[in-house]
């Protein structure tokens, strides 16, 4: 059957298709940042919003969650190209990045999303070793991954923007996770909020569990190819014992 959203007539025959595709525990689980770990998608939202037109560019709210997951680069040469045709040089790429960094910081540290810390737990007593995969850059959050989930990551288990030459939607991001983690493809699960991190795990060849906690359609996440989409952190977290 094909995917789609976990509403309650589809619930039962839904999950025994992805049992029957996840037969054992994962080796590791990979775990997006903003929009699952935190919820920080808002502020990053409003400050693209905002120094995009500062520096003269269109770029709605509701387009920053469709386009998240770029890393800042991508997206400053997106914006760069559909208006003035052209890439962005470096020196614009660090002036609009640091700008929108420097917007950012200015809003109150982005709290835990709901259940993410009680999910990272459970599978921590699986035995299951967790990783972050993001395409930010955002040393204020990378830095509080530590703090705020605690003896869950291990460093080397943090991949950042700094980490890869490709960002998602590009599969190197989840391709240099398997490597890390010493597995193969199916032996892992993504949980991912952003379409285009959907696309990037989906292009690795990963299970992908999506986790709807911002502001877009079901349909979005499964165009991409998400296995499942969870409407929260929260309702993947109840439903993980019965995931496999
Ligand atoms: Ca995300």
């Amino acid at each position: 059957m094909l995917p789609c959203m976990l509403t309650t007539d589809c619930v039962g025959a839904l999950l025994q298709t992805i049992q029957m595709k996840l037969h054992h525990l994962p080796s590791a689980v990979f775990f997006d940042m903003d929009g699952v770990l935190f919820d920080s998608m808002p502020a990053h939202a409003r400050s693209w919003e905002l120094i995009a037109k500062n520096f003269g560019f269109d770029f709605p709210y509701e387009e920053v969650f469709m386009n998240e997951g770029r890393t800042g680069f991508s997206t400053i040469n997106m914006l760069m190209q559909r208006t003035f045709g052209r890439d962005a040089t470096q020196q614009e790429i660090d002036d609009i990045y640091a700008a929108k960094c420097v917007e950012f910081n200015k809003y109150p540290e982005a709290e835990r999303i709901p259940g993410a810390l009680e999910l990272l737990l459970k599978i921590a007593a699986q035995g299951i070793p967790a990783f972050v995969v993001t395409g930010s850059g955002q040393d204020s959050l990378l830095s509080r991954i530590q703090n705020n989930f605690p003896g869950v990551f291990n460093a080397e288990n943090i991949i950042s923007s700094k980490d890869v030459k490709h960002g998602k939607p590009h599969p190197e991001p989840y391709l240099m996770a398997l490597e890390r983690a010493g597995i193969d493809a199916e032996q892992a699960v993504v949980v991912e909020n952003a379409p285009l991190g959907v696309r990037s795990a989906k292009a690795a060849g990963i299970f992908t569990i999506a986790v709807n906690t911002g502001p877009l359609k079901p349909g979005a996440l499964l165009d991409e190819g998400a296995d499942i989409v969870f409407d929260s952190v929260e309702q993947l977290c109840s439903e993980w014992d019965n995931l496999f």
